[in-house]
């Protein structure tokens, strides 16, 4: 997990709970030896800040490079995004994803829905929407995985990239996780 700020303690004890070894990153040197990587939920403006401070931003874009699964939930999605509406420094924009901001307004700044997903197998995923942003375009070779029932993108993938507007490890579904582990690319290029 990065852990420059944010809710990576809870995607820490999901993928434990799921029976694997987790460390938080806070030096770019630590990334090396991962086989992937969380970039939590959080505020994407300070995350963003941190990673320009602490000489994060080339090794995060090498480590999408790289074809290991990389996935940013919520303020990790807009750091993932190459185009943000409202962020006023530059992320790791390496998804062909375009991304708004506090999206979904004041008086629904959090909430819950049942999504179907592709790469998810079983009944709809809960998902938890905070202070959320959407993904308002998706271009090859991202695509969209999972839209609410408006047709609001709120998941895309890109090879090994996973970017999802919520927050599945708010909830006690790991179907997320499960699939964000097996999308590594080995032959690298991250497409
Ligand atoms: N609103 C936050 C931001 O733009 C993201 C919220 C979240 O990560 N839950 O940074």
């Amino acid at each position: 997990m990065l852990a420059l700020q944010g809710d990576f303690r809870e995607h820490r004890e999901m993928l434990e709970e799921m029976g694997h070894a987790t460390f938080e990153i806070r030096k770019p040197s630590q990334l090396e030896g991962l086989d992937a990587l969380i970039i939590p939920g959080g505020e994407s403006t300070t995350i963003a800040r941190l990673i320009l401070s602490n000489g994060f931003q080339a090794p995060l874009r090498a480590f999408c490079a790289s074809g290991r699964p990389t996935w940013g939930t919520c303020a990790g999605a807009i750091l993932l995004a190459r185009h943000v509406d409202r962020l006023d420094r530059p992320g790791i924009e390496t998804m062909n994803i375009s991304v708004q901001r506090n999206a979904f307004g004041r008086q629904v700044d959090s909430f819950e829905a049942d999504l179907e997903v592709d790469g998810v197998d079983g009944p709809p995923f809960r998902a938890v929407f905070i202070r959320a942003p959407l993904i308002l375009s998706v271009s090859y070779p991202a695509r969209a995985i999972s839209t609410l029932a408006d047709g609001t993108i709120v998941a895309a993938r890109q090879g090994n990239l996973l970017a999802t507007s919520f927050h599945p490890e708010l909830t006690h579904d790991n179907r997320l996780h499960a699939l964000f582990l097996t999308i590594g690319d080995t032959r690298g290029g991250g497409k």
